[in-house]
């Protein structure tokens, strides 16, 4: 039994734990942006915590079990 077909396994991106997505699935680095004003979101890592921070408006979302909290009212705004 061969399966040709399958590619719900694994995948081309496979790489080391712990990069530079803080553990972050990347696949979701790629589709999710700012829920405030949709800019760009990168991953900052600080003191082993995360956070994914809004390159438009500068809003900090906090990560919470490998999981990005896109919430406004719990993102830390700038000073
Ligand atoms: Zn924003």
């Amino acid at each position: 039994m061969t399966d040709t077909t399958g590619s719900s396994t694994g995948g081309p991106t496979g790489g080391p734990t712990g990069g530079p997505t803080g553990g972050i699935d990347p696949a979701l680095l790629e589709i999710i942006v700012c829920p405030d004003c949709r800019g760009d979101l990168a991953v900052v890592t600080a003191s082993g915590a995360t956070e994914l921070v809004c390159q438009a408006c500068g809003l900090a979302y906090p990560v919470r079990d490998d999981i990005p909290v896109l919430l406004v009212d719990e993102a830390r705004r700038p000073a």
